[in-house]
């Protein structure tokens, strides 16, 4: 943290800084907000109003604390701080592009193979990332209590015996108090086919302090479970983050790291390969690399297809193979994540199949 970054909120104090859910009500959600703690306007200005009325803007004060507003390509900022081309029109460019609503066999799980599924278990998150490709939940707001949406998922997974993992998402699941955590984990552990869980969080990142010791606790009587967070770039790899990652581990829970390659944050070979070994120096292990999807609001993080695989070139060489990520497209529907890299033909030929993902794809031939 910025030295007595706190003392720009009006109750902020070490203590309270320590506090999860402090963090969450003091978090910047308008441009008037995110100006008074930056001490600096955002680029953008009065548009960007219409922008959070469709996309909204939350970002933790832990976050806000490790962004540099006196560089206008901050990689960090780009990540939460709203953006007029995220109103941008594009062709190509869906609310959905996974599929995900109509592959939701009750609302709010989504089964796009035959073992595993994955439950939206909120639409909240502690920060917005901007290139979030499930931003379109941000505004939908969540219908009914928690057990009534809880009730159908579980029913569906009891009456699937070929279900054996189950992945908590979202938003993001850890924004529930931890009883509510507890009720949402043990009802899926429950059921005897349900071998193993996976939880999906950016706490560590973007709000370290949720990894309490009750939280790890708790996560610790549910094992087999897999934690899974996304790093984008190494100055999230702060001290409070690591150990945050740390805490999990120690639990006997392994941690992995999903990225989205994104433009001007991490699409350069050596912020890739700073962020790589400095997951691998926290024992968290680069897991998959993501190739930006077609959504709608996250056109301009996209990159060229053929920057990637050059990219894991180049990585390849450079970072121990503990640290080197699966860099995959996600294709909608039932065809899932498919690995671009190492580059084979029955994997071109099922690109061909939806060249509208990709910019230029005729040119890897
Ligand atoms: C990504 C995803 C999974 C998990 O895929 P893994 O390759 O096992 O990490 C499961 N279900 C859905 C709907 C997904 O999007
Ligand atoms: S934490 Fe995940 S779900 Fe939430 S905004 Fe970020 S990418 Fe989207």
């Amino acid at each position: 943290m910025r030295k007595k970054f706190f003392s720009r909120f009006p109750d902020g104090s070490s203590r309270n800084w320590q506090d999860w859910r402090w963090q969450l009500r003091r978090r910047a959600t308008s441009l008037p907000a995110l100006t008074r703690i930056l001490e600096t306007p955002p680029r953008g200005g009065k548009p960007l109003e219409r922008l959070i009325s469709r996309y909204p803007m939350a970002v933790t004060p832990y976050y806000l604390s490790l962004l540099n507003p006196d560089d206008e390509n901050d990689p960090l900022s780009v990540q939460c701080v709203p953006d007029f081309r995220e109103l941008s029109f594009s062709a190509g460019l869906t609310d959905d592009p996974l599929g995900e609503d109509l592959s939701m066999p009750v609302p709010n799980l989504i089964q796009r193979y035959p073992d595993r599924v994955l439950a939206i278990v909120t639409h909240r998150c502690a920060t917005y990332c901007r290139h979030c490709n499930r931003k379109r939940f941000w505004r939908v707001p969540e219908a009914g209590s928690l057990k009534s949406r809880l009730a159908p998922m579980v029913r569906f997974v009891s009456e699937t015996p070929r279900v054996r993992e189950v992945i908590l998402s979202g938003g993001d699941p850890l924004m529930f108090d931890d009883a509510s955590l507890e009720m949402i984990l043990s009802s899926f552990a429950s059921i005897p086919h349900v071998e193993v869980l996976r939880i999906g969080s950016r706490a560590p990142v973007v709000l370290p302090m949720r990894i309490t010791g009750n939280l790890c606790r708790i996560l610790k009587r549910h094992r087999p479970l897999w934690f899974n967070t996304q790093f984008n770039h190494p100055a999230e790899i702060t001290p409070d983050a690591a150990r945050a990652c740390n805490r999990i581990q120690e639990a006997g829970i392994p941690v992995s790291n999903q990225s989205v390659l994104l433009q001007g944050v991490n699409d350069s070979p050596e912020v890739m390969q700073s962020l790589l070994n400095g997951l691998q120096k926290i024992s968290v292990r680069p897991y998959y690399l993501f190739h930006c999807e077609p959504a709608r609001g996250c056109g301009h993080f996209r990159t060229d297809i053929r920057k990637g695989l050059k990219l894991m070139e180049k990585l390849r060489q450079r970072c121990s193979g503990l640290a080197l990520p699966q860099y995959v497209a996600d294709l909608p529907g039932q065809e899932g994540k498919v690995p671009l890299w190492p580059l084979s033909r029955p994997i071109q030929n099922a690109l061909r199949k939806h060249q509208d993902f990709f910019d230029n794809f005729e040119e890897l031939d």
